[in-house]
């Protein structure tokens, strides 16, 4: 604010108008020794001139009977039209002509010529004076007028209003006429005329330098607003006036009341929220905990407000003096880095019990505060299942590995994704990584062996199939496998499969002997009966379905007894395995040669009629009687063949042929009887 003295304080300007040179000079003199900065114009132009554009100054003095066609006070009159500024005339004539015209524009006074000289300067200092507080006066009206605040005077006695500014005006819909009647309490409908006397005595004692409330204003039209008022006493002319400085709140009740709004809104959510939430000032003092963080930690809100966060993190040194790094750091740069991601650490619970805790950090800036904001989850059971898993995977890995069967799991498009030791050794694999270049679903080898459709099939319908086969692997080795495919699910597609792959090589083998041997008679490596009944079986419906012929030889050896009486069962046993070797060694391999039953053997031969046949009994009969038992006996065979007829069961064509070799037997033996 500019006070007075500041005005004082530079060189004051004084134009001296003055057509005499002599009465210039001795003013000019007189002036500049009371410390005037002055400058001199002769006629009305030169006055005009300089008092508006040039020297500007803070006093005119101003001869009124000027030389040339402007008088003083016609020149006064055109200066003040474009400056404001103080003019004190200087005549040699009083005549109440003179001064009437001196009093028709604003003049601060005159002084009559001749008289003594020196009292020209208290006037010219007076008049300064006068001028800088009218110019301060009108400032500080302006200023109070055209205030947004809205600024009211009124008398603290009578309580009417003196002066009401233009925005006081204008909120409260009131002429200035009509305020001027009225009193602050009729604005103010919380107020009886009582109450505010109360509220302004303070300020009337002495007691207080001013009195600030909060209330509302009354418009004109009933509406009302919410305001903030500061009353303060001044002096005017000897009495105390009181000025109200009013401020429209409307504003910023608003925005407290959304602010509260949303403070109340975080709040529900931060201690609703299933996650803890926690808010730490740029020093790691805790300054807020919701209530899930109590449910983590253990810790009242109570507790921990204002505390050290570390009180919560686990005790290993490193990690404190890692979270004091980050602070110290957030402290300097306002951020934290590494933001992006949720951290995993371990916390401290207050029962000391340790937990793994998902935080989750990001910086919040708040007025000139900034904050670390902190969402913290506990991971803990999820992170000993995620253990227990990997402890589980690590089982079921070694376990695969070392399993002893063949592990194999695929992708949905026959890619292998992994194969154990056991898989390689059966396929005769150089490695894995040989192995995995295969696809299960393309490669020739196993497209031709089968296996490739039946993965696919499995993959289709997501089923579960068990296959054996015989399979060359890639790498040549021979094996008999059986595979066990189970297809593997992830959000209910069909994603690969797991296969198992069996090594059963030895196992067919022993089937295979184990099948022979219950199909062969073990003396003489000929079929069994067992054999032999299946197949006719197998051969009468063949014939039965297809019409195709076939023949059986029925033989049995002569006197067999007389050796076993003779040379013992050893030897009863060799006839039997010479008779047997010289059938097989003649008979062609779909033939079927099986001991029917003591020294009685069977031949079944598919695709062949009777008369062939029965040739091949009277070879086979030649060649028996050819043997010589190491006894040096020989021996000799009867023989019975038929064919197949229409509607013959094993039975009944067993039972011709029998009859066929009893009359070979009791033809004299070592014959062929045959018979269609
Ligand atoms: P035929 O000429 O009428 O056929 O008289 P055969 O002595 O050959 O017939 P028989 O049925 O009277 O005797 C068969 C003998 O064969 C009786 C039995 O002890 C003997 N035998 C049966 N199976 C075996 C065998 O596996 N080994 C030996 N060494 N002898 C057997
Ligand atoms: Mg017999
Ligand atoms: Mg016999």
């Amino acid at each position: 604010m500019v006070s007075t003295e500041d005005l004082q304080y530079t060189k004051k300007k004084v134009l001296l108008v003055e057509d005499s040179r002599f009465e210039q000079l001795i003013f000019s003199d007189l002036l500049k020794g009371y410390g005037f900065e002055v400058e001199t114009a002769s006629d009305g132009d030169e006055a005009i001139k300089k008092a508006c554009e040039i020297f500007l100054p803070d006093l005119v003095l101003m001869d009124i009977e000027l030389k040339g066609n402007l008088d003083g006070i016609d020149t006064a009159k055109m200066i003040l039209k474009r400056r404001d500024v103080p003019i004190i005339f200087l005549t040699a004539n009083a005549s109440s002509e003179v001064i009437k015209r001196i009093k028709s524009i604003k003049a601060y006074g005159y002084i009559l010529k001749g008289t003594d000289k020196k009292a020209v300067i208290p006037s010219i200092e007076m008049a300064i004076k006068l001028h800088e507080a009218y110019s301060l006066a009108n400032m500080f009206m302006y200023i109070y007028e055209n205030s947004t605040s809205e600024l009211y005077v009124f008398d603290p006695e009578t309580l009417k209003f003196i002066k009401v500014n233009k925005s006081a005006r204008m909120n409260l819909g009131y002429t200035e006429d009509e305020l001027l009647n009225m009193t602050p309490i009729e604005i103010k409908p919380e107020f009886t005329k009582e109450s505010f006397v109360r509220l302004i005595s303070p300020l009337l004692e002495g007691k207080m330098p001013e009195v600030s409330f909060e209330t509302i204003h009354r418009r004109k039209d009933g509406t009302t607003y919410p305001v903030k008022i500061k009353l303060q006493l001044f002096d005017y002319k000897g009495r105390k006036l009181c000025l109200a400085s009013v401020e429209n709140i409307a504003e910023r009740l608003k925005f407290e009341r959304a602010i509260k709004e949303k403070e109340k809104l975080l709040k529900s959510i931060t201690s609703s929220a299933y996650d803890g939430v926690i808010v730490l000032n740029a020093e790691g003092k805790i300054v807020f905990w919701n209530p899930a963080c109590e449910k983590i930690f253990g810790y009242a809100e109570d507790e921990v407000l204002d505390k050290d966060v570390h009180i919560l993190l686990a005790t290993s040194e490193k990690l404190i003096k890692a979270a004091h790094k980050r602070l110290e750091q957030f402290k300097r740069t306002g951020r934290i880095i590494g933001l992006k991601n949720p951290i995993e650490l371990k916390a401290k619970r207050k029962n000391g019990e340790i937990i793994f805790i998902e935080l989750s950090l990001s910086v919040l800036n708040m007025e000139d505060e900034k904050f670390v904001v902190g969402i913290a989850r506990d991971i803990t059971e999820r992170k000993k299942a995620q253990e227990e898993i990997k402890r589980t995977w690590k089982l079921y890995f070694e376990l695969a590995e070392n399993a002893p069967v063949g592990i194999l799991r695929c992708d949905n498009k026959g890619n292998i994704l992994y194969v154990n030791n056991k898989l390689i050794e059966i396929l005769g694999s150089p490695g894995e990584e040989e192995t995995k270049k295969i696809n299960l679903l393309t490669f020739p080898l196993l497209a031709e062996q089968g296996l490739s459709g039946k993965l696919e099939e499995c993959l289709k319908n997501n089923e579960i199939g068990t296959y054996e086969l015989e399979y060359t692997s890639k790498w040549g080795k021979k094996v008999w496998i059986r595979v066990h495919i189970k297809p593997e699910e992830e959000d209910g597609k069909v994603s690969g499969a797991l296969i198992i792959v069996d090594d059963i090589t030895e196992k067919k083998e022993m089937e295979k002997e184990l099948y022979l041997l219950s199909i062969t008679d073990a003396l003489t490596g000929a079929y069994n009966r067992r054999y032999l009944l299946s197949k006719l079986e197998e051969e009468i419906e063949r014939a039965k379905r297809y019409g195709e012929e076939f023949s059986i030889i029925l033989l049995d050896i002569d006197n067999f007894k007389k050796i076993n009486d003779g040379y013992g069962h050893i030897m009863g046993d060799e006839a039997l395995r010479r008779v047997a070797k010289v059938v097989r060694e003649r008979i062609r391999k779909l033939d079927v040669f099986g001991r029917w039953g003591g020294e009685e053997f069977v031949i079944v031969l598919p695709g062949t009629s009777v008369e062939k046949a029965a040739i091949l009994a009277e070879d086979l009969r030649r060649n028996i009687a050819d043997i010589v038992l190491p006894c040096n006996e020989r021996i000799t065979a009867s023989f019975g063949v038929t064919e197949y007829e229409k509607g013959d069961t094993i039975d009944s064509l067993i039972k011709r042929a029998d009859d066929l070799m009893y009359k070979s037997k009791n033809g004299g033996k070592n014959k062929v009887c045959y018979h269609k």
